[in-house]
């Protein structure tokens, strides 16, 4: 699925340290042909692509600590902005005042089911929603409507399959006047392809009545028609709004990623079953984060990189690569973790880390007691812990009031510390390589 692809894409990211330009140049062509097999059309992806490119490729993210989660973060916030950002609502004319919304689509793209679903939370929300059966071509499915509006305790208007759409759709509106509805869903036809009837037959309705809100119904699994569908609906009748339906079905996502670029217009419900209460708001954000399949990880990197100071890490990296860590940057290494939270908290957001790590243990009142320690030490002893001899030894337990088997552990910890640290820092380079990812 898009999902693994993607991910697939980030692991590789993640696991180097350093990234160069051309590293993230080839990720992103990999995520470009991840896009275009999940069926984002062609000039989405190109223009998606440009953008992250453009963001990433500078030398903030390069020079960063983790340049593949500032890039995996960029994918992330750009996905957002494609669908949208934000969520919509479906425009209700204010008061009393009726809205007549008009549901058009492809055949078996969930307009019937979805007028019965939008019926149920528009009288939740304490309107007197109206459903009206305009679709006469099909058998049975002025039935079907009938069978949804009784389950979702909706009146249903319906004149049979003698009608004309128009005819009914006029009617329909009156009789809310007369009967008080305050939103009238129209259940209009589909055909199994694009066509000038069906196109003729919505605009002539819309040419007759009032229509509010025409909402445009797209199956997510039919990927790149869906797309088609939406940009030919919006040319042709005009649409305000879409809902992309069958999203719980093992869809290839583009859909929902193509749609708002394509049409310029707002996602504003997802289908998430057959059941008529599995109708949700769309929520751009978390639409992206199920696409790359990782909620967890991106609150991960956003706590990582707001306090883990970034020069300061690379400064330490630096010198423990020369193995030149001393007590002074023991000490700035012990803030630096006190101000991550803690290291269990982090460790925990990673799954299959936590467990790796539960021998180092690092408690807060150890870290104090280690500090007072290391403060009584002279600056020589702090920059250099080769020269501390057991009479040095001696006074800085004095100095601290501790015991010399306690300055014993800490010249032991130092050193296991220095691993440690190591560790630590090939993390903070390929956060969650275990657990979620495989
Ligand atoms: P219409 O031809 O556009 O009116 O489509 P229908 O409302 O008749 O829906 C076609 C089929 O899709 C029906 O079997 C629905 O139960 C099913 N369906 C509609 N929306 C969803 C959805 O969000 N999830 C799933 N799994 N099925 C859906
Ligand atoms: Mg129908």
């Amino acid at each position: 699925s898009l999902s693994d692809k993607l991910q697939n894409v980030f692991k590789k990211l993640r696991g180097k340290g350093r990234l160069s330009e051309a590293d993230v140049k080839a990720a992103l062509k990999e995520v470009k042909m991840a896009l275009l097999e999940a069926d984002v059309s062609f000039k989405v992806v190109k223009q998606f692509i440009k953008s992250v490119e453009a963001r990433a490729i500078g030398q903030d993210v390069l020079n960063s600590l983790t340049p593949g989660q500032m890039v995996i973060k960029i994918v992330n916030e750009e996905m957002v902005s494609l669908m949208g950002s934000e969520t919509t609502e479906l425009k209700l004319n204010v008061g009393s005042a009726m809205t007549v919304i008009m549901m058009v689509g492809l055949q078996g793209a969930g307009k019937t089911t979805t007028s019965a679903k939008i019926a149920g939370k528009m009288k939740e929300k304490g309107k007197r929603p109206l459903l009206v059966a305009c679709d006469v071509y099909r058998p049975a499915a002025v039935k079907q409507l009938q069978v949804n509006g009784e389950k979702q305790g909706v009146p249903v208007f319906s004149m049979g399959d003698r009608h004309n759409p128009v005819n009914i759709a006029r009617a329909a509106i009156e009789h809310a006047e007369k009967n008080n509805n305050n939103i009238v869903i129209l259940d209009t036809a589909g055909r199994l392809h694009i066509d000038e009837d069906m196109m003729a037959e919505l605009q002539e309705i819309k040419g007759s009545v009032q229509v509010d809100q025409t909402v445009l119904v797209v199956d997510a699994m039919t990927g790149q028609d869906a797309v088609n569908a939406a940009s030919m609906f919006q040319d042709k009748v005009g649409i305000d709004g879409v809902i992309i339906t069958k999203l719980d079905g093992d869809t290839r996502g583009g859909a929902a990623l193509s749609i708002r670029a394509v049409t310029g217009k707002p996602i504003l419900y997802v289908g998430m079953g057959e059941k008529l209460s599995d109708l949700e708001q769309f929520y751009p954000d978390r639409m992206a984060s199920r696409i790359l399949g990782m909620g967890d990880v991106l609150t991960l990197i956003e706590k990582a990189e707001a306090q883990f100071d970034e020069s300061q890490a690379k400064k330490l990296e630096q010198k423990m690569k020369k193995a030149e860590f001393d007590f002074n940057d023991y000490l700035e290494q012990l803030e630096q973790i006190k101000k991550m939270g803690g290291i269990g908290d982090m460790l925990n957001m990673l799954p299959g880390m936590g467990s790796k790590m539960k021998n180092v243990d690092i408690d807060e009142s150890a870290m104090d007691r280690t500090k007072s320690i290391i403060y009584s030490m002279t600056p020589a002893e702090r920059s250099n812990p080769d020269i501390i001899n057991p009479s040095r030894k001696k006074r800085i337990a004095a100095g601290a009031g501790v015991d010399i088997a306690e300055v014993n552990r800490l010249m032991k910890q130092h050193e296991q510390s220095r691993k440690m640290m190591k560790q630590m820092a090939g993390m903070m380079g390929k956060a969650g390589k275990k657990g979620r990812f495989k």
